[in-house]
């Protein structure tokens, strides 16, 4: 299989407004705008359709 992919750079999650961006360098999420709520368990808008961490 030889399907490009090109990963989310940005995701908010759905219930309390978190922004986050893709830091390449770290390969990690980076709070852009919004922390949200810190106890909210973050329902991504791009939860299911992306994994970053699968190899
Ligand atoms: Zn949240």
């Amino acid at each position: 299989m030889s399907v490009t992919i090109t990963p989310p750079t940005e995701r908010t999650c759905e219930l309390c407004g978190r922004v986050e961006r893709w830091d390449a360098d770290v390969e990690s999420w980076r709070i852009d705008e919004e922390t949200g709520d810190v106890y909210c368990i973050h329902d991504w808008d791009i939860n299911g359709s992306y994994a970053p961490f699968e190899d």
